[in-house]
């Protein structure tokens, strides 16, 4: 077994505290990893704070990890002792249903996606993710990082950067395209990134009037501060495609109105309570539509293009002594853009 430290919440109402627990020993197949950084989803809060009502503790988040092989079972052939890889938001499924063999094993259709942390594995066992010093899964749920990316502004890419990836590409982001972005956090900030590398005429909606400058140096190509009386008047009917990246419960026929014929508005936030939809909002064939994360195959695709493209997340280092107030801040909105906890620190407790 590997003996493992990391932080963990115990209740929903409980600040992470450290927590000693032990990964499998590495089977043929599988990596151990030493983590060496790990990015703060507002999906950890949610699910550490119960707001999903799904929580398994104790829980161990962290979902954007990168670190270095430890150690290789002998049936591993993507990665060697040293290489620098990073994993994402699930660590197996059936890899047999139609979804899984189409590289979609998010969608998992026998309900098998094991998801990296609250979540329990084909042996039933709790997963713990990459608020720790190690973790131990299958190769095949691994990514190699390409040389040349930072590590530490690699690792919001594992969800913030293929939450946000996978739909524009699926909804054909780019040239002569009216893409809309709302909420300007660590998804919102990856997707104005990808969709003005694209090439889509870019807009992004925010509450906060104070992150208008550092939209714009993102790649929005305009920003409408959703605050201020009367803005959505202009854009009424324009939009192609809206990507919805809020964590908090707000009113989505605003945005289904500004949807052009056959527009198409994409929830990946992911609030505490239901969208209510007016029959009204939709009514010019408009798809209200949903999308988590990406298939392995194509967060690995994503590493490359960002590689290509010089495209990482914008980060704030901080530390597990920090961490409350951390996920505080991130409530407020008050990140630029995506936390990031050094794990090395870890080992050395
Ligand atoms: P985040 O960094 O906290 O960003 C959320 C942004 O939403 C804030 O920066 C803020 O942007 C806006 N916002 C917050 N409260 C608001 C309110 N009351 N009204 C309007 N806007 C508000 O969170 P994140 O990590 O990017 O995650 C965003 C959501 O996506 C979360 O719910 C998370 O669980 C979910 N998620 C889903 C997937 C998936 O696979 N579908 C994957 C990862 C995360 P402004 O300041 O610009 O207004
Ligand atoms: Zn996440």
């Amino acid at each position: 077994m590997i003996p493992t430290h990391g932080y963990a919440a115990h209740s929903a109402t409980s600040a992470p505290a450290p927590f000693a627990y032990q990964h499998r020993e590495p089977g043929p197949n599988d990596i151990l990893l030493d983590i060496d950084f790990c990015g703060i989803c507002h999906s950890d809060i949610h699910q550490a704070r119960n707001e999903w009502s799904n929580a398994l503790y104790p829980m161990v988040p962290g979902h954007e990890i990168v670190g270095r092989v430890a150690r290789i079972g002998t049936g591993v052939k993507k990665f060697r002792v040293g290489d620098t890889a990073a994993v994402g938001c699930m660590v197996d499924s059936c890899r047999q249903c139609p979804s899984c063999t189409a590289g979609e094993e998010q969608y998992c259709e026998r309900r098998a996606t094991v998801f990296t942390y609250n979540s329990r594995d084909k042996e039933g066992n709790l997963t713990f993710g990459g608020y720790a010093n190690h973790i131990v899964l299958d190769e095949a749920f691994a990514l190699t990082v390409p040389a040349g990316l930072n590590p530490a502004a690699t690792a919001p890419l594992l969800c913030a950067g293929i939450t946000t990836y996978s739909p524009l590409k699926h909804w054909n982001a780019g040239p002569g395209k009216k893409i809309g972005i709302i909420g300007l956090g660590g998804l919102g900030h990856m997707g104005l990134k990808f969709s003005h590398a694209f090439g889509a005429h870019t807009v992004l909606f925010t509450t906060s009037a104070n992150k208008i400058a550092d939209a714009k140096k993102l790649g929005a190509d305009e920003v409408n501060l959703t605050r201020e009386e009367g803005w959505a008047a202009k854009h009424a009917g324009t939009f192609d495609f809206i990507l919805d990246c809020v964590s908090a419960d707000h009113d989505v026929n605003v945005y289904l109105n500004l949807l052009r014929r056959d527009g198409v508005l994409c929830l990946v936030g992911a609030p505490e309570q239901p969208a209510g939809v007016s029959a009204f909002s939709i009514l010019g064939r408009k798809t209200f539509t949903g999308s988590t994360i990406g298939g392995i195959a194509e967060t690995q695709d994503m590493l490359g293009f960002c590689a290509e493209h010089n495209i990482v997340s914008d980060i704030e280092m901080t530390s597990f002594d920090q961490l409350d107030s951390a996920w505080d801040r991130v409530v407020r909105g008050d990140v630029k853009y995506r936390f990031v906890l050094d794990c090395k620190s870890l080992s050395a407790e």
